[in-house]
């Protein structure tokens, strides 16, 4: 059994806040500054160029990726680190589209994160005029699978609602026409039991800010299935993916299995920071985490819904069709969100309209859940969002 209560004091929490926005950026792991320290002096600053052998820098990336594997239920071996997830969309769904030559169809839905969207009109654009991008409402998705697909391409869990994709049937019923999977993880990794290998997806790609705390722009990563690594060619072709980078030859040859996914030099400090967040992973299992997850949001649906009538549930009811988050949906609701940061309880919000609310049992206890159930219901009852303070929105919401 995980030790909630001891993962929680392994993080440096600001006093009087209750954080719960880890599904947008991971707090700071109280190890992590030292360890910082250390690689920057003893490795960076002793081995300068010889740490990438010596400190085994160049390794780090399916090293650290291995780690991630355990808790994405990927096969070890098949996980790798590096760029920004972003990028990881294109070039996981430009592999999966060279394997599918004769269809032109990337199907996604309108729950997904504008960047992946984004990202796939951009390649497409640049693969052709006959290619499209076909985005449809969540629930329509399973209805719009059909053998014109090549890759559908999603988020499992909506950023905005929380409402979390069956992988599982989807990935099956894609397969079956004969399509392919790109699975974004970033809402689901570090907060839901993922299944990669269990449930046959092919590609799935995620970021490492969000639950897993790596940190401000910590780096993504990319798992591709067994059965395709040595197939999928990798569409950023840089010299880190060459099956021999210090060859230096002047033809492109992907590298053996996933270390072909790399691109270029790995981001050493950042996957510093992330190790120090994974020693905390290492004690407890996904399995663990989701049942606790789906007790926090469960328990702060039921204690919001009863105290603050005017706030709308825009997430699941039911705990196995939702991710890690709760959001509600208010009219005032930015205004509202201020009010209750000025208060301690940090969430976000989307617009155009939703409080958003993420839940990582790691640091996050039911007594935090009630704590900051009462004080959104002060912000509501006696209506302190309505202060033009806390109307005025910052750039980043
Ligand atoms: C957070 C998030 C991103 C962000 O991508 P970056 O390149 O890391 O900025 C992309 N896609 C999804 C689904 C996200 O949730």
């Amino acid at each position: 059994m995980t030790d909630f209560a001891a993962t929680k004091a392994m993080f440096d929490l600001p006093e009087g806040v209750i954080y719960l926005d880890g599904n947008s950026l991971g707090p700071l792991p109280s190890t992590a500054p030292a360890a910082m320290e250390k690689v920057m002096r003893d490795e960076w600053g002793e081995m300068l160029i010889t740490g990438w052998n010596k400190a085994g820098w160049m390794a780090q990336p399916a090293r650290v990726g291995d780690r991630i594997a355990r808790l994405i239920g990927a096969e070890p071996g098949h996980v790798v680190m590096g760029d920004t997830l972003s990028i990881k969309v294109y070039q996981a769904l430009a592999s999966a589209l060279e394997m599918r030559p004769d269809r032109r169809v990337v199907l996604s839905d309108s729950g997904n994160f504008p960047s992946d969207l984004y990202m796939a009109q951009g390649l497409l654009t640049s693969l052709g005029a006959d290619y499209e991008l076909r985005v449809v409402a969540p629930e329509e998705v399973a209805d719009n699978i059909t053998d014109e697909i090549a890759v559908l391409m999603l988020t499992e869990v909506d950023y905005r609602t929380g409402r979390l994709h069956d992988m599982k049937a989807l990935t099956t019923k894609a397969h079956a026409v004969g399509a392919l999977t790109v699975w974004d993880l970033a809402h689901t990794a570090g907060a839901t039991d993922v299944k990669l290998s269990e449930n046959n997806a092919d590609f799935a790609v995620g970021c490492t800010y969000k639950y897993l705390n790596g940190g401000p722009g910590a780096p993504a990563f990319t798992y591709v299935a067994p059965r395709h690594t040595d197939a999928a060619r990798p569409a950023l072709s840089g010299w880190l993916g060459h099956e021999a980078p210090f060859a230096f030859d002047l033809d492109y040859r992907p590298g053996a299995g996933i270390e072909r996914m790399r691109v270029g030099t790995p981001p050493v400090l950042a996957l510093a920071a992330l190790e120090q967040a994974l020693d905390i992973w290492d004690l407890t299992t996904m399995a663990e985490i989701r049942a606790a997850s789906q007790n926090l949001t469960s328990l702060f649906i039921e204690e919001v819904e009863k105290r603050c009538p005017d706030l709308d549930l825009a997430t699941p009811r039911d705990p196995a069709q939702r991710g890690s988050q709760v959001s509600f949906r208010f009219e005032h609701g930015y205004a509202a969100m201020q009010a209750l940061i000025a208060r301690g309880v940090i969430g976000d919000f989307r617009a155009p309209d939703i409080m958003r609310f993420g839940f990582t049992p790691l640091y996050i206890d039911a007594a935090d859940v009630r704590a900051a159930a009462e004080i959104l219901e002060d912000v509501m009852k006696n209506r302190l969002w309505d202060n033009p303070a806390y109307k005025a929105r910052a750039a980043v919401t």
